[in-house]
């Protein structure tokens, strides 16, 4: 059975004493049974929020990564040092990432880097208000998914990713896909895995939603059939609002 996973993205927001203070308040929960809780700091609060969190099980993600091991890259952070600040997971693709240029086929890249690092990869697919619209939701994410796994296997960890669902217009906005609009796309999601790479690794696979989750919506979202979690960024900066999600999540553990 898979575990649901709740995952706060802090994007750039939070000082350093705010970060800790949002760490150290987590760090005194217990994550119940059947869940596990992620947190994704800024990359310079990684440190100090890991020091916060040690010797608990909530988990640790870099926001974003660059596919290369070391070398001329300014401003931009490996791997290999998300690892060293004790990240266990890294966001790959999110849309903010995307609207700032980064292509589906770079995004596949990083995320061969991190599962060769041995980071878990949680790759943000979603599609624009105009794409679905369209009624091109389920080609923008399925082309999204062919880019970002290409031609792993199960031997290179293809079956360590996570997929993030979240659709652009949902981000920030207030505006949440209802559950079954976003369990649609789960289930499309978890169909394109099974169709290309097998059932069981299908079955394995979590698949979040993101976009404006929060206390008052996510038992719904959580408790379609392929939503195995959250990807939040607005209710995860408040500890409060965050720990709403999270037992709402222990309802359905
Ligand atoms: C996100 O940025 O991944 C996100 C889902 O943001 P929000 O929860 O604020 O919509």
């Amino acid at each position: 059975m898979r575990s649901i996973l709740i995952a706060g993205n802090w994007k750039m927001n939070t000082h350093l004493k705010e970060a800790r203070a949002l760490g150290s308040g987590l760090a005194k929960i217990q994550v119940p049974q059947g869940m596990e809780v992620l947190l994704a700091p800024p990359f310079p609060y990684l440190y100090p929020v890991g020091e916060e969190i040690k010797g608990t099980s909530l988990l640790l993600a870099g926001q974003n990564m660059n596919p290369a091991d070391e070398g001329a890259q300014t401003g931009e952070v490996s791997a290999g040092m998300l690892k060293d600040l004790g990240a266990s997971h890294v966001i790959l693709g999110h849309s903010e990432c995307r609207a700032r240029g980064e292509s589906s086929e770079l995004i596949g890249e990083k995320l061969a880097q991190a599962l060769k690092h041995d980071l878990v990869p949680i790759l943000c697919v979603g599609e624009s208000l105009e794409e679905r619209q369209a009624d091109q939701t389920i080609q923008v994410i399925e082309d999204q998914l062919k880019l970002g796994l290409g031609d792993l296997t199960h031997a290179q960890g293809l079956d360590r990713v996570i997929i993030a669902y979240e659709p652009i217009w949902a981000i920030g906005t207030g505006q949440v896909a209802s559950p079954q609009e976003a369990e649609e796309v789960a289930r499309d999601i978890r169909a394109y895995l099974a169709k290309n790479y097998g059932q069981d690794l299908a079955e394995k696979i979590q698949i979040l939603y993101g976009g404006s989750m929060k206390g008052e919506n996510a038992y719904e979202l959580l408790s379609q059939d392929n939503i195995d979690g959250g990807l939040i960024g607005g209710a995860s900066l408040k500890l409060e609002s965050f720990l709403e999600i999270i037992e709402e999540g222990e309802k359905l553990a």
